[in-house]
């Protein structure tokens, strides 16, 4: 097994992305805790796949705080922390979002994501561990049609903290690397996936000739956890059917 004796974080892990991950690293033998502001359905998610579940907002300090220090009481310590939680806002022109919107989507799909990894690098710099940022292919380049301006800021942001991450916490031996997925078939993206005509456009989107699923990403998240990757940091690797190549 490859995570055997690991505990890892997977913000964000109730459904989607997340979801998939924690079922994959708890058959890899990890000791897995995920996370969620809606604890119904992390508990659920939690039963289902054999792991821990503990809710907070990621946009609450407090919240994250308390979720490293249950993990901590639990397990001792945390060796792999995903960042994944996040939001998609509607989309709308740059010029039609509230100020209130940006923020909120600043404050959940970046903000969040450095709450997490400051709670948790101070106890990763004792063994080292790695860390593995869920950017998105819209962080990569602009899509027509796609104006979701603050998201897509947020993933371009995420993928340079990864590569800024990684070359100060190196020498803790802490590794940090990032994936941009493109379209994967998730709660997220359901709205846009709705009518066949919508399926077929964004399935044309993708070289590969299919949308992902959370499998896809979640293999993609255990190499970059795994000692499989031990000699890769800063790496920003699309999962993504060839979209970005286009
Ligand atoms: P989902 O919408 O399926 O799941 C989102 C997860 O994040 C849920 O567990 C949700 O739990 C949690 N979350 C959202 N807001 C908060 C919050 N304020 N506090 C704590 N947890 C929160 O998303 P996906 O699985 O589709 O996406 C996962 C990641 O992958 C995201 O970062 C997304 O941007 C990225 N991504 C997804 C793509 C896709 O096509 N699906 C493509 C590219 C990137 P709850 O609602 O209970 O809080």
């Amino acid at each position: 097994m490859k995570l055997s004796g690991k505990v890892a974080i997977i913000t964000g892990g109730s459904r989607g992305i997340g979801k998939a991950t924690a079922s994959i690293f708890a058959k890899e033998g990890a000791s897995v805790v995920i996370t969620a502001k809606d604890n119904t359905r992390l508990q659920s998610a939690a039963r289902e796949l054999g792991v821990v579940g503990f809710a907070g907002d990621i946009r609450k300090n407090d919240d994250v705080e308390n979720i490293v220090k249950r993990t901590l009481d639990r397990f001792g310590k945390i060796d792999i922390l995903v960042n994944n939680a996040g939001m998609l806002p509607k989309v709308k022109p740059l010029h039609e979002i509230p100020e209130e919107e940006w923020n909120e989507v600043i404050d959940i799909n970046l903000t969040g994501q450095f709450r997490f990894t400051k709670a948790v690098v101070p106890h990763m710099m004792k063994n080292g561990g790695c860390i593995i940022n869920i950017s998105s292919d819209a962080g990569l380049k602009s899509f027509e049609n796609f104006e979701v301006d603050s998201y897509s800021a947020t993933k371009a942001a995420l993928i340079h903290l990864t590569k800024t991450w990684a070359i100060e916490y190196a020498k803790h031996k802490i590794r940090v690397n990032c994936i941009c997925p493109g379209v994967i078939e998730t709660d997220m993206t359901e709205p846009y996936l709705r009518t066949e005509a919508d399926r077929a456009m964004m399935v044309a989107e993708h070289p590969i000739g299919r949308i992902g699923n959370p499998d896809d990403v979640a293999k993609a998240i255990l190499y970059f956890a795994s000692e499989d990757s031990s000699w890769i940091t800063g790496a920003i690797l699309p999962v993504d059917g060839g979209v970005t190549i286009k």
